[in-house]
């Protein structure tokens, strides 16, 4: 299941029932739109009925750790949720969001030894963040709109990872540094709106960066069309989500799903 609010409009049923469908698991995936008030009843609700994992998505995935009876380290030291799994009696917090980047970004390169630009710092930041500090990148820096919540980001990553990060201003247009080898916007900036345009100049950074978007939906988005003519290889939100549902797929069933079919699926669902 997933619990969220909103949820309408979120793919992951549709790509989770599919891949049941495909690899002959007679399992159901349900969205389930639950307030805030409501979490504690739906946690126990879903003890009580059996449901072997599923998903939590905004605003729940701080608040569901404590209704849980544990959490995995990269949760714990992101504080954030987005994933539950059975474990006998017990329902463990996991967080596959950085996780499913990773293995998208993996793709095209290995994040280890990489200098990295994370633009945001909230909820999807935070937990790529935290993955690329435990895949071993040597420096992130975070760029972020509101200081303070690109403070707490930096402070987070220096104390619970051993990466060396740092906090960059983002008043209007941020040049990206010629160091950079990896690019990643994890803002809202995007997110169903193709024109919106992610204030960052490239004029700096040579050919062969990757850059990678978190917006899955529409997935072309401008700022990697921009990044693409200045020579990056880059990387949409698709692969994200497709690898974050296939972490927590394998996690609830015990079986690797196919990730071009579950791919094939969201698009579908996104009607591209
Ligand atoms: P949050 O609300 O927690 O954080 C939003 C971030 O975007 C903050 O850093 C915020 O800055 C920044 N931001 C928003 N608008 C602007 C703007 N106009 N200019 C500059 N910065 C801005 O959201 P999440 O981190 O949970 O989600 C971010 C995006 O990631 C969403 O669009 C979501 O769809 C996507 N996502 C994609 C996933 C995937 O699998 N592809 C998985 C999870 C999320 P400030 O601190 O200043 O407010």
């Amino acid at each position: 299941m997933l619990f969220g609010q909103p949820v309408a409009g979120n793919p992951t049923q549709f790509m989770i029932e599919k891949a049941f469908a495909h690899h002959g698991l007679e399992w159901r995936y349900l969205t389930l739109e639950v307030a805030p008030e409501d979490l504690a009843d739906a946690v126990r609700g879903m003890r009580a009925m059996g449901f072997r994992g599923g998903n939590v998505t905004k605003p729940h995935k701080v608040a569901v750790i404590e209704l849980l009876d544990r959490t995995s380290d990269a949760a714990s030291r992101m504080g954030a949720v987005n994933c539950i799994v059975r474990e006998g009696k017990e329902l463990v917090g996991e967080n596959t969001d950085g996780k499913g980047f990773i293995e998208s970004l993996r793709g095209v390169t290995d994040p280890a030894a990489k200098r990295v630009v994370l633009l945001g710092a909230g909820g999807a930041a935070r937990a790529i963040g935290v993955e690329l500090a435990l895949a071993g990148a040597s420096a992130i820096t975070v760029v972020n709109r509101t200081l303070e919540h690109g403070r707490q980001l930096v402070d987070l990553l220096n104390a619970k990872t051993g990466v060396s990060a740092t906090l960059a201003a983002w008043d209007g247009e941020f040049p990206v540094p010629e160091e950079t080898q990896v690019l990643v916007n994890a803002t809202c900036i995007g997110l169903n709106d193709p024109e919106a345009r992610v204030p960052v100049k490239f004029d700096a950074c040579p050919p062969g960066r990757v850059v990678a978007d978190v917006i899955a939906s529409p997935p072309d988005t401008r700022f990697l069309a921009e990044a693409k003519a200045h020579g990056a290889t880059t990387l949409d939100g698709l692969g994200m989500i497709v690898n974050q549902g296939a972490i927590g797929f394998k996690l609830w069933t015990g079986v690797d799903p196919d990730k071009t079919m579950m791919r094939e699926a969201v698009e579908e669902f996104l009607g591209l």
